[in-house]
């Protein structure tokens, strides 16, 4: 166990198997679906629900589309709705394993089961939208384009240049191959409320940064409930990156300013995060992160003394093997924290005869 960890608790020790729910609060289950990446799993919500005087249920977030996670759903249709319709989804962003099912799940699948309205913010669905129809020449584009970038900032290995480039802009498509066409947007303050007539939670809506443009968080305050979505974790630390979409893009800043955000709710209030367990101890696991991108920081200045592509940092920063997927994770973040001392004016960025970016302290 990270010994971190430890100034954490997981007020639920078991996790929920495929197809079955765990209820943490009446109305409230965690599911759990698989992914086949090193990050195997995430956290989904199920909430009993009433629109429009139908009951029924409402979703946080998908799984990817697979067969794995269609079956889970199937089963959970089963065995916990209760005959009940689905009503509606809600994605926190756009990244395939918290959207990916999101167009069969609203659009009836191959069931037809369901017609439920998909919530999202603004940006996040148009991300999404845009990149599932990525595919063909348009996949092909982007595969060129992220090589390139990867390629300036050091990736010199032709095997994984080529790797990049087929996986390409099909790479979120296959996992995402739809974005309903329509959705109901949700903006930072909403006030969505969850729940059968009677019984409602409110829950305010909290815009992080960062990790994806427009991400939604989820709070009630009258349960101390926070749906943080990948936000906040518990066990790992949230990937922020810079990727070829936005080359000269400075997000670790605004992720550590929407962190703060969350230490206006209640250092008590029960975590339920996209992966790792429910967890109590919000306030410290900001603290944490602070702690933990200030100490990466610093190390990356140190290692620019000479000047150093992104590629040169990812050994600083992640001191293990990589797979290619957790390689491309690697170079995003460490030129996420490159970038945050470049636009600091603490390093200098020079573009070497070779083409490849390279950044020095100043
Ligand atoms: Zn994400």
């Amino acid at each position: 166990m990270n010994p971190l960890e430890h100034e954490l608790s997981y007020p639920w020790p078991d996790v929920p198997a495929l197809g079955t729910t765990t209820a943490l609060r009446p109305g409230l289950h965690w599911v759990r679906m698989r992914l086949p990446f090193a990050l195997d799993h995430i956290n989904l919500w199920l909430l009993d629900d009433e629109v429009d005087g139908v009951r029924g249920w409402s979703i946080i977030d998908c799984g990817i589309t697979s067969d794995d996670s269609k079956e889970g759903w199937e089963r959970i249709f089963e065995t916990v709705f209760d005959g009940r319709p689905l009503l509606r989804v809600i994605a926190t962003h756009f990244h395939p394993d918290h959207l990916g099912l999101a167009h069969w799940l609203t659009a009836g699948g191959e069931h037809r089961r369901w017609s439920a309205p998909l919530w999202m913010s603004a940006t996040e669905w148009t991300i999404g939208r845009l990149l599932s129809q990525s595919k063909g020449e348009l996949g092909v584009e982007a595969g060129e384009r992220a090589a390139a970038h990867f390629r300036r900032h050091g990736l010199a290995d032709p095997d994984s240049l080529d790797k990049v480039r087929q996986r390409g802009g099909g790479y979120y498509s296959k996992l995402v191959p739809a974005v309903p066409p329509s959705y109901r947007r949700i903006l930072h303050g909403d006030l969505i409320a969850i729940g059968p007539h009677g019984g409602k939670r409110v829950f305010e809506v909290i815009v992080g940064r960062g990790h994806a443009p427009e991400h939604v968080s989820l709070y009630c305050a009258d349960d101390r409930l926070l749906i943080s979505g990948d936000m906040v974790l518990p066990r790992i630390s949230t990937n922020v990156s810079v990727f070829e979409v936005e080359p000269e893009g400075n997000p670790l800043p605004q992720y550590l300013h929407s962190l703060d955000r969350y230490l206006q709710l209640p250092e008590n209030a029960l975590v339920l995060p996209s992966h790792g367990k429910p967890f109590l101890g919000l306030h410290r696991r900001v603290a944490q992160q602070h702690a933990h991108h200030q100490a990466r920081l610093d190390e990356v200045l140190a290692a620019c003394a000479r000047p150093a592509s992104a590629t040169d940092i990812v050994p600083v920063l992640f001191r293990r093997e990589l797979d290619l997927h957790q390689t491309t994770f690697a170079l995003g973040e460490s030129l996420a924290h490159l970038h945050a001392l470049w636009f600091d004016g603490r390093v200098e960025r020079r573009a070497g005869d070779d083409g490849v970016y390279r950044f020095a302290a100043v």
